[in-house]
């Protein structure tokens, strides 16, 4: 067998020791002669395996008491939506930070519901970085401040947290969690589409303040309600039962690796390589500025752009995978999430060397 070295952005990598349990487990669950994916979501065992993924969860992130886990579906995109029917009341304003495609996506979807207002936006620095907070334009009486914390393809990333007072901080971790650390106190809502750094695309996992959930407005459909996932154990209708159990093994994985401090530390060694190796090189180039530098996704451009298909074949050749960089973005970008080891990135790395030497 052959795993190759995969950077997408998503659906991403995954480790390659949760995948093997999950095909061990395939067939025969736990000696009871069926696959988690034929079990009832209402069973004594699928209920033993959700419970486990939420408590693991907990543990990995610390999450507190009075935060609710919920296991929803509909990716991050449907949260878009959600976050306001459930937390913006009429009439109430939410303040929005734009720092590129997917909180702009969050922000266009936010005016369908209110106000929405664009406290901060990076336009003006192509989005190449974060405006500081002391230049946002907050609401006082916001509902909720909503920002992205890891812009998955501009390759933009906060290393602080927003501080609004009372207002609740709402935030799409999509595909930063679990890479770092973070105060889970610090926010009203984190909410992440699994594909990134949990598990299989169409999970969405929330971790939200309980006084926050029960808002909803009254025409929100009651699917989307965070009170009927809450008060349903996210089983008021059948959950994405199979991606909620791999989700529960990764994060045993995580766990098993030391938890998120351990990520942390690798994932700083593996980014420090690759900027390194970008910076170092007339050849290559990164445009963000480094204190907006994401661990998680790393775009880059060749010197010559009409070398970008060689590149690519040269790398697709080495099993070196999916380094095309977004279609609006161009380039290169290089997804290094938590399934994507060091080793990767100094395969990487020594190709890159490679071939500059050849074509620079
Ligand atoms: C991938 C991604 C999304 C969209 O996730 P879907 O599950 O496809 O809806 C939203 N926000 C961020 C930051 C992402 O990386």
């Amino acid at each position: 067998m052959k795993r190759a070295h995969n950077f997408c952005a998503g659906p991403a990598a995954l480790p390659t020791a949760v995948l093997e349990r999950a095909q061990a487990e395939m067939l025969d669950w736990h000696g009871k002669g069926l696959s988690v994916m034929e079990m009832s979501h209402r069973s004594d065992e699928y209920v033993a395996i959700a419970e486990k993924a939420e408590q693991d969860l907990r543990e990995l992130m610390n999450v507190p008491n009075h935060y609710k886990v919920l296991f929803m579906q509909g990716g991050a995109s449907q949260q878009f939506a959600q976050i306001p029917l459930n937390l913006l009341p009429e009439g109430a304003t939410a303040d929005y930070v734009e720092t590129g495609i997917w909180s702009k996506k969050a922000i266009e979807e936010g005016r369908r519901f209110g106000n929405v207002n664009v406290a901060a936006s990076g336009k003006s620095l192509d989005y190449f970085a974060i405006p500081g907070q002391n230049d946002w334009q907050l609401t006082p009486d916001a509902a909720y401040l909503h920002y992205c914390s890891n812009e998955t393809i501009g390759g933009v990333q906060f290393d602080w947290v927003p501080e609004v007072g009372d207002v609740p901080v709402v935030v799409d971790m999509s595909s930063d969690i679990l890479s770092r650390p973070v105060d889970v106190s610090q926010f009203g809502m984190i909410y992440a589409g699994a594909q990134k750094n949990i598990g299989p695309s169409g999970l969405v996992v929330a971790i939200i303040r309980e006084d926050l959930i029960g808002r909803a407005r009254a025409i929100c459909p009651t699917m989307l309600d965070y009170k009927t996932a809450a008060d349903n154990g996210s089983m008021y209708n059948t959950p994405a039962t199979y991606s909620w159990y791999l989700a529960g093994l990764v994060f045993e994985w995580v766990k098993e690796q030391g938890g998120v401090e351990a990520m942390a530390r690798r994932n700083h060694a593996k980014q420090e390589l690759l900027y390194s190796t970008i910076d170092a090189s007339e050849f290559y180039s990164n445009p963000v500025s480094k204190n907006a530098r994401s661990w998680m996704n790393v775009p880059f451009r060749l010197a010559d752009e009409r070398l970008d298909k060689a590149f690519l074949a040269g790398a697709d050749a080495r099993g070196l995978l999916n380094l095309k960089g977004h279609r609006s973005v161009g380039g290169m970008r290089a997804s290094i999430y938590n399934a994507t080891g060091l080793d990767a990135v100094e395969a990487l790395v020594a190709y890159m060397a490679e071939f500059e030497k050849e074509h620079a």
